[in-house]
């Protein structure tokens, strides 16, 4: 049975009678709060003193009493609740949690490595710099180590290309 019981009976039948007075008390309370302002807003229509008014500050420390007796009384049953029955879950959760963060690193990690490996072959492509060799970006107008033109003009048309072009975009002129 419950060790408590064993270790202290006397707590626990402090225990069972906090958890009818507890919430019993919290009821007169709210009863006498309840009178209380009725009592004072009636009074505001009929231009008289609240008679029943006193009930409200009687009742606010039986309400706030009565909800301690309460915690105190459900107390043990809360946390034994807890530990048997939350803490499983609890675990569970962290586990799932962790299952999918670490499914979500990964995916993030493929899709960084596959970004990575789309830039190396993609529009961002580095090409060597036929004066120096330096390797730049394709869409580059200059060499950033030497400061050559990289850029294709077109003798035709005078339109700007990039450096691997082979025609001209703008008027098809060839640039070999
Ligand atoms: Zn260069
Ligand atoms: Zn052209």
């Amino acid at each position: 049975m419950r060790d408590e019981q064993k270790i202290n009976p006397k707590h626990a039948e402090i225990r069972q009678v906090l958890r009818i007075v507890g919430p019993l008390v919290a009821v007169v309370g709210l009863l006498l709060i309840a009178i209380g302002f009725g009592s004072f807003f009636m009074s505001l229509g009929k231009f008289e003193p609240p008679r029943f008014f006193w009930c409200a500050f009687l009742g606010m420390p039986l309400l706030f009493l009565g909800i301690a007796m309460s915690q105190f009384g459900f107390l043990g049953a809360v946390a034994r609740y807890q530990a048997g029955e939350l803490a499983p879950v609890g675990k569970d959760t962290i586990n799932y949690l962790a299952e999918g963060t670490k499914d979500g690193v990964q995916t993030i990690a493929a899709a960084v490595g596959a970004g990575l490996a789309q830039n190396a072959t993609g529009p961002d492509k580095m090409v060597p710099c036929p004066e120096c060799g330096h390797a730049g970006d394709v869409q580059a107008k200059f060499c950033d180590a030497c400061g050559a033109s990289l850029a294709k003009v077109c003798p035709s048309c005078g339109h700007v290309n990039d450096r691997d072009a082979n025609f001209c975009a703008n008027c098809g002129n060839g640039l070999k």
